[in-house]
């Protein structure tokens, strides 16, 4: 028998009516590129999204499922676009700012994106990707003055007359129509688009809320640090809204100074990062105590392990509480989330900080379990290990436009993670290790075949291959250990400027090995195990 209830889409733009309803006075304020703070209410997010929404389908003509894409900071323009574009019925799809221009091009050229809205101060980056783009997309700058000068044909954003009234209703959607998208990137060269739908999209928001998860109320000042093109700033667009928090968007400013200077001047109650931002906060803060306690409750932290030491320095010193999650662009991201259960408060803090530096335990509607390398299903132990395996209400079920990646990541109804570990008897995750072959330096990924296969096109390298090694500020840094041709010398200059066409900076080694030869597996390939082994006892010796 089928339940008697009425059928209500979870869809983003009721997100929005939600927020407009209910905290019309909740606020959004944006410290924009130029230094200027931009406030308004969520009544004004609702008002300029429902026009701008009515304003696509207008100018261009927006069908239901076209993708437009965004190029820009956190800040309030970028909101009303995340509410606008699949209040359009569209894909919204943030680009990655800080991958490299042939890598935007390809994501963009994989995506046939119709419309892109690029923030005026990140043209700069924007005109190199314009002429490896196979089709002409329209283009919007954001914040741009009226004299702004763009080596592309441009529209203003601000000349879209936002506020204007909206005579058209949203687009009806069906809950699951996609709405937004991302892609992962780091693999081997192609990134692969995981495509959201407004039903997971809503799940994930309510879901990330509830006290066992991010605990977001009304009563919180939340500041999105993630970017809003990281896995769509980890949902808190969205469960800002619901929860009636009031949103600071940063957009540029990201140093530490900027930060904590929001924090104080909004009195800002809650925050996402990765590590690498938390650490240098923590780094700021030490050296520049603030005169009172900040009002900072929690700060939600991933993307990377979290070491115990910063849960320890916000812990003692400042009185922040650190929460560690885990996800993936695959799972919107918020898979599992360390928090401790009753029983653990009477352990010793740092025993519960043992317990909170894991990635912790999984969301509701979502389920984990540990594959080991015969196929079979470890046990809960804590100490088995095996890859994660996932699968849930917000998860992807398949990749967009790619059947190879799709048929090899999606088995049975499970999203193989690439993350090895194991799950502990209360059910807390611990990532011990990776499958995928992939580094990630401050949230960024780094792909150590891609920069193998380009070492090795130089002439004096005969064999390269790439570790993460661990990093104070980064989490992890690319080592790149290089055997060389009798007879030749190469040095760690020459090889920066050599991958620096191919290569976002951030993803060029800074530290070189040259090697007699490279530890080999029985089969003849790189070993990777051994090479870690020798850094780690001090065996190999980096050059800058
Ligand atoms: P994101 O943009 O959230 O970093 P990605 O899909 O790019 O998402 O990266 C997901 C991967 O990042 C995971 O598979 C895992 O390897 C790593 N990761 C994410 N969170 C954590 C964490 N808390 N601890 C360890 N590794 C993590």
């Amino acid at each position: 028998m089928k339940g008697l209830m009425m059928h209500f889409p979870l869809t983003v733009p009721s997100i929005l009516e939600y927020g407009n309803r209910v905290f019309p006075s909740k606020q959004v304020v944006t410290l924009l590129p130029n230094g200027s703070l931009h406030r308004y209410a969520f009544a004004d997010l609702y008002r300029r999204s429902r026009r701008l929404s009515e304003v696509l389908r207008l100018r261009w003509n927006i069908a239901p499922g076209d993708r437009i894409a965004t190029f820009a900071w956190n800040q309030y323009q970028h909101l009303e676009l995340y509410y606008a574009i699949p209040g359009a019925g569209a894909v919204c799809h943030p680009l990655n700012i800080r991958l490299s221009v042939s890598q935007i091009a390809w994501i963009i050229n994989d995506a046939q994106d119709k419309v892109i809205f690029i923030d005026a101060s990140l043209v700069p980056v924007f005109e190199k990707v314009i002429p490896m783009l196979d089709h002409v997309p329209d283009f919007v700058i954001i914040n741009a003055d009226k004299d702004f000068k763009a080596g592309f044909r441009f529209m203003h954003y601000e000349d879209l007359e936002l506020d204007t009234p909206a005579t058209q209703d949203w687009v009806a959607a069906d809950e699951d129509d996609a709405c937004g998208m991302c892609y992962t990137t780091g693999t081997t060269g192609e990134p692969k688009g995981v495509l959201y739908s407004h039903r997971s999209t809503y799940l994930h928001a309510m879901s990330i809320m509830s006290p066992n998860a991010f605990n977001i109320s009304m009563h919180d000042t939340a500041l999105l640090i993630v970017p809003q093109f990281h896995v769509m700033a980890w949902g808190f667009p969205y469960v800002c809204i619901l929860a009636g928090a009031n949103m600071i968007m940063p957009s540029s400013h990201l140093q530490s100074q900027a930060i904590v200077q929001l924090i104080q001047q909004e009195k800002v109650t809650i925050a996402n990062g990765v590590p690498a931002i938390w650490l240098q906060v923590l780094d700021y803060l030490k050296k520049n105590p603030p005169a009172e306690k900040l009002t900072l409750r929690e700060f939600f932290v991933g993307g990377s392990a979290v070491p115990e030491s910063l849960l320890q320095g916000f812990d003692e010193l400042f009185g922040i509480r650190g929460v560690h999650a885990w996800g993936m662009t695959e799972t919107s991201p918020l898979g599992t989330i360390s928090r401790l259960q009753p029983h653990h408060e009477r352990l010793s803090p740092d025993a519960q900080r043992k317990i909170r530096s894991k990635q912790g335990i999984e969301m509701p509607a979502v389920e984990l379990r540990l594959i080991k390398e015969d196929g079979t299903i470890a046990a809960r132990d804590g100490e088995t290990t095996g890859e994660f395996e996932i699968r849930g209400a917000w998860v992807a079920g398949r990749y967009y436009n790619s059947e190879a990646h799709s048929d090899q990541a999606f088995v049975d109804g499970w999203f193989k993670t690439g993350d090895v570990g194991t799950i502990d008897p209360d059910g807390y995750m611990l990532i011990t290790d990776r499958k995928k072959d992939l580094i990630k330096s401050g949230g960024e990924w780094i792909s150590s075949i891609a920069l193998e296969t380009a070492l090795v096109a130089h002439p004096s390298i005969k064999e390269a291959c790439v570790i993460a090694v661990p990093d104070a500020k980064w989490a992890e840094r690319p080592l790149a250990c290089i055997v060389i041709e009798d007879g030749t010398t190469v040095s760690p200059d020459d090889l920066k400027t050599f991958l620096k066409g191919s290569f976002a900076s951030f993803q060029v080694p800074d530290q070189y090995v040259v090697m007699q030869e490279i530890p080999k597996t029985s089969v003849g390939k790189l070993n990777k195990k051994a090479l870690r082994k020798l850094y780690q006892e001090g065996e190999l010796k980096p050059v800058k």
